[in-house]
């Protein structure tokens, strides 16, 4: 074990030294298939827990797969040809729940991790939902509003058999917004007859969308680091905060850092970045970012890259875009204290091994990012309700939900002396095979 890991306050507070346990040991060979990773951390998991090996097969598979090819009529009078998914990977604690991702890079594999990872996540955070994801392959940007229109109503209506208020929710995720939530709703509640809001979260407020729900990834993310700092001695004033992301979970963390005194020292998006030592003045930079689309080109701070912001030397570093950003390749000259994953799956496994040999405290994105799905989770509740919170209420619960969560997740890894990834699996991985086995097998 190395020495660097007792050098930061956490596990020097706490007299624990971290993870030595055999499954903690040796880095995996480093895949940029997130399936496999999935898989990886489902197996490590497992392995812990000593699971039942029926019930490890079962949560290695997908419950449910569906491919749907469809075509839409282009505004240029063409036809096209487009492939969407969903996939619902358990549904042991209740209806699947999760995202829908429009990507020109997604595919069966990505979308069947991201199913795996909502799973856990609903676990952790304790709301009574399994896991599931969509994905349609396109580039959003290079589509007309009708052109997206067009296809989120035929996606939704492909997917409709799968989808509905108690067998598997959808909401927003990368490269989709309230206004496609809006689309869904509109779609499946024009079959249905009646109006039916509690099949998509992530809705507009006029339709029956949570207060709060747009602000909850990063504000449950903000909420989490407080959370850490105050193990790690550190003050939210003057935080040196690094975030790789502006999209709804990044751009929004970024502002509630800066709102709470944090220095934003760096922010990027898919095309570059903007960097200032003595902290970005980020509601300028939102406003730039809102009338050009990127903030490569605006003129405050200097120009960064997205993997170079990674290695800055900050006291927490959020890496809120993609998958895979922090690799065997670059996990050696990450500087950050702390990593707090915005995104789904942004550290591969080997990465992660190398992150905790040297040290760096990461709170594990089906933790960290968890915000989202939790008021997700109370739109679900008012919709079926009709019954609807003011924002303070929605942020106060799903704070407190946030809080509860890191510190079972926090105690876990002290008692067990793993690192926060694998005790955050072993609370989530046990309750999902504690449900299945309560269940059991039909028929
Ligand atoms: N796409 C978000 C996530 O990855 C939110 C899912 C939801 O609200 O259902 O957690």
């Amino acid at each position: 074990m190395s020495t660097s890991v007792h050098a930061n306050g956490v596990h020097r507070k706490h007299r624990e030294p971290l993870p030595d346990a055999p499954e903690q040991i040796g880095a995996p060979p480093e895949s940029s298939n997130p399936y496999k990773n999935a898989l990886e951390q489902l197996d490590i998991a497992a392995q812990y827990l000593n699971l039942d090996p029926g019930i490890h097969e079962v949560l290695k598979h997908p419950e449910r797969e569906l491919t749907v090819n469809f075509p839409v009529k282009m505004e240029n009078g063409t036809t096209r040809v487009f492939t969407g998914y969903r996939v619902q990977h358990n549904i042991a604690r209740g209806p699947s729940k999760g995202g829908l991702r429009y990507s020109p890079r997604t595919d069966l594999d990505e979308v069947r991790a991201l199913a795996m990872w909502m799973t856990w996540k609903c676990a952790i955070v304790n709301i009574p939902f399994g896991g599931a994801k969509g994905g349609v392959v396109c580039d959003p940007r290079a589509l007309t509003p009708l052109e997206l229109e067009r296809l989120t109503r035929r996606y939704a209506s492909e997917i409709s058999i799968v989808i509905g208020e108690h067998t598997d929710i959808p909401a927003p995720d990368m490269g989709t917004n309230a206004q496609t939530m809006a689309w869904v709703m509109d779609t499946i509640s024009m079959a249905r007859g009646h109006t039916a809001p509690a099949v998509v979260t992530g809705k507009p407020i006029a339709i029956g969308g949570s207060e709060g729900r747009s602000d909850a990834t990063g504000r449950g993310i903000v909420c989490i680091a407080l959370e850490v700092i105050k193990e790690f001695g550190l003050k939210m004033d003057g935080l040196r905060v690094a975030v790789q992301g502006f999209g709804n979970v990044g751009g929004v963390a970024a502002r509630i850092f800066h709102e709470a005194g944090a220095k934003v020292v760096a922010v990027s998006d898919a095309l570059g970045g903007r960097y200032d030592e003595n902290g970005l003045d980020i509601p300028r930079l939102i406003q730039y970012a809102n009338r050009d689309g990127s903030l490569s080109e605006q003129p405050i701070g200097e120009a960064i890259g997205a993997k170079e912001l990674l290695e800055l030397d900050v006291d927490v570093l959020v890496p809120a875009a993609i998958e895979n950003q922090i690799t065997a390749e670059n996990a050696a000259r990450i500087k950050a204290k702390i990593v707090i994953e915005g995104a789904n799956g942004p550290t591969t496994p080997t990465a992660d091994h190398i992150l905790r040999e040297r040290g760096i405290f990461l709170v594990p994105d089906v933790l960290a990012n968890a915000g989202g799905v939790v008021v997700s989770y109370f739109e679900w509740v008012q919709d079926l309700q009709c019954f609807f919170w003011d924002e303070a209420e929605v942020n106060e619960k799903m704070q407190a939900i946030m809080r509860r969560s890191y510190r079972d997740v926090r105690q876990m890894s002290l008692d067990k002396k793993v690192d926060m990834r694998l005790a955050a699996y072993l609370i989530g991985v046990k309750r999902v095979a504690d449900a299945a086995l309560i269940r059991g097998i039909f028929p």
